[in-house]
């Protein structure tokens, strides 16, 4: 089928003549075959998004509609891969293109002609149904990848499966299904704007480890959760998002970068290839897939980017698997949706951004989640979203990430002035918050401590008891502050600055365990509530100020993580003993 075009502004074309089509299919456009997709559809004239530049575009070309909506393709070879926002391979255009992608290039996502060891988990005349494991694939050193019944063969038997090295297009399977043969190869297809299935949403009850102190016990985030990440320039969203990355107990990786300054994606796609796994001491990227969007790729890319990178991780959430999704940053996406919405001439809602951009995001974050996945086989894998978001100035006022907090379930508030004061990562803990604290409270208190909600509170009453007094300090000084406030201060200065500071770039503190977040806390409260009795036993505060049992906690979040249970006993035996000599 074929249509005429009348109009072409930027990335934004319009075409006649197109009877038959349907919202958001795939055309091509022009001579060269520029990839679109139908965004409006009015009788038979429809308004196409394009991929790539239209410089040359006219009036009078032809578009070729594919009666396909833009998809994925899902098989063995997706991790390690980079990709545009359209889920085409980067560095085999570059390769074949050079840096300025030459437009109407078709190079496909996964390689055709590698062939991978398929090994059946499933025997002849055995029955399966829609999005059961039939078998499994190495497809990197550190992940199995399972290929699944497609989602469109309800039920049957299968008739034969083979063991041996196949493409990805080459038949591994037949089913018999409604009385017809039906050959499975691993290649499968999904739209990346359609959700994918899943069975029943499971609620967010487990932790997403990362790792990182002020996340983990201050701000949970739960395998399947929502949060986001904003801050103003240098605040620290991409060594967060890398340290997410990185630390996550998470299985699968999925990074989308959307373009924030000029050179920042050639520095992710240098960067995050040397990134090393620190499970398995592996590349990293044998378990990642990331997608990036360079700042000369068409907005219409960046716009599409979102929902390549979410429909690839709910193949991989199909598969069992929990995965840790980063979008850096969301702005950025934003910014293509309203460029696009710009030249569809529609009204502008605040600041220029197009009225549906809260429902546009809303449809993004939903896709995550903890699901018990479709299969008889009894199995769940989570989806965790984050995303950065870069408002101008800093200013959490505009219109991003305002709807972006009215979506998520995890604030983590990346605040300039303590970025400032190299207080990393400078997550201002009065701002930032978790809407999961209650729905991981069971797992910390069953696993780790039955009092980690109440220390966590306890630590958090004392930031809030600092800030006031603050404001009295600001006021009349700190030689005018009771002794007992003197030492709130020095309990509050004890978890910023030994607990919630934490150095990306120390060896051992870039990564803290579980179990040595919840002692350092639980000692450090410990201390603090020895001076507390001090003080209230009139034991000057002066007495307290050189205590050695100070100056071992300060070195608690950079001992080495064999050893910090045997230190952390001797920092408990040193505290008490000084206290009880000081009463
Ligand atoms: P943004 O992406 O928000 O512009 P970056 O993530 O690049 O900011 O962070 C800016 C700088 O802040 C980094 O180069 C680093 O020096 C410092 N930084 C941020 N987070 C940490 C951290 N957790 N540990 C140590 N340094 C950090």
């Amino acid at each position: 089928m074929k249509g005429k075009i009348i109009n072409v502004a930027g990335p934004v074309v319009k075409a006649k003549e197109m009877k038959g089509a349907k919202m958001y299919d795939l055309v091509k456009v022009g001579e060269e075959k520029l990839i679109g997709e139908i965004i409006e559809l009015k009788e038979d004239r429809a308004t196409i998004q394009v991929y790539e530049d239209t410089t040359g575009i006219k009036p009078g070309d032809v578009v070729v509609n594919t009666g396909m909506p833009l998809a994925v393709e899902l098989a063995p070879g997706l991790l390690t891969s980079i990709y545009d926002g359209i889920q085409r391979p980067l560095p085999k255009i570059m390769e074949k293109a050079g840096d300025f992608i030459t437009r109407g290039i078709e190079i496909p996502a996964v390689n055709r002609k590698k062939k991978w060891e398929f090994v059946p988990t499933v025997k002849e005349k055995e029955k399966v149904g829609r999005g059961d494991i039939i078998g499994v694939v190495k497809e990197t050193p550190i992940v199995e990848h399972r290929i699944m019944i497609p989602l469109d063969i309800e039920k049957g038997v299968v008739e034969n499966v083979e063991e041996g090295k196949f493409t990805v297009e080459e038949p591994i399977a037949t089913i018999k299904t409604n009385g017809q043969s039906k050959e499975i190869c691993m290649l499968q297809k999904w739209p990346v704007r359609r959700q994918r299935p899943f069975k029943e949403k499971l609620p967010p009850t487990l932790p997403l480890i990362t790792g990182q102190r002020v996340f983990d016990t201050f701000f949970p985030m739960a395998k399947g959760g929502t949060g986001a990440i904003p801050g103003g320039f240098g605040t620290g969203k991409t060594v967060s998002q890398h340290q997410l990355a990185r630390w996550s107990d998470a299985d699968i990786v999925i990074y989308i970068g959307c373009g924030e300054r000029g050179n920042e994606m050639t520095e992710v796609l240098r960067d995050f290839p040397k990134l090393k796994d620190p499970k398995t001491g592996r590349p990293l990227m044998e378990r990642t897939i990331l997608i990036a969007n360079t700042s000369n790729m068409p907005v219409a890319a960046r716009e599409a980017s979102v929902y390549t990178g979410i429909a690839l991780a709910e193949y991989y959430r199909d598969m069992g698997y929990d995965i840790a999704l980063m979008a850096d940053s969301t702005s950025r996406w934003a910014e293509a949706l309203r460029e696009i919405s710009g030249r569809l001439e529609e009204m502008p809602g605040e600041e220029g951004y197009p009225a549906y951009l809260a429902s546009r995001l809303a449809e993004f974050y939903e896709r995550a989640g903890r699901v018990k996945v479709i299969s008889n086989q009894n199995r769940e894998g989570s989806i965790s979203v984050v995303g950065a978001v870069s408002p101008p100035g800093g200013d959490f006022s505009e219109p991003v990430t305002q709807n972006t907090l009215r979506i998520v379930k995890v604030f983590w508030a990346l605040d300039a002035d303590l970025a400032d004061r190299r207080h990393f990562p400078a997550i201002n803990w009065l701002r930032s918050y978790s809407l999961y604290l209650d729905r991981v409270k069971e797992w910390w208190e069953k696993n780790v401590g039955k009092d980690w909600l109440d220390l966590r509170n306890e630590a958090m009453a004392l930031l809030q008891k600092e800030e006031e007094l603050q404001e009295i300090i600001r006021l009349v000084g700190p030689d005018a502050l009771p002794p007992i406030d003197r030492v709130i201060l020095e309990g509050a200065r004890i978890i910023r600055e030994d607990f919630l500071q934490q150095n990306a770039y120390h060896e051992v503190d870039t990564y803290c365990p579980y179990k040595k977040q919840y002692e350092m806390l639980r000692i450090m409260l410990k201390f603090y509530r020895l001076m507390r009795d001090c003080i209230e036993k009139g034991i000057e505060f002066e007495k307290l100020k050189n205590l050695k049992s100070r100056e071992m906690i300060a070195r608690m979040a950079t001992t080495p993580n064999e050893e910090w249970e045997e230190r952390f006993e001797e920092i408990e035996k040193k505290m008490e003993e000084e206290i009880r000599r000081l009463k």
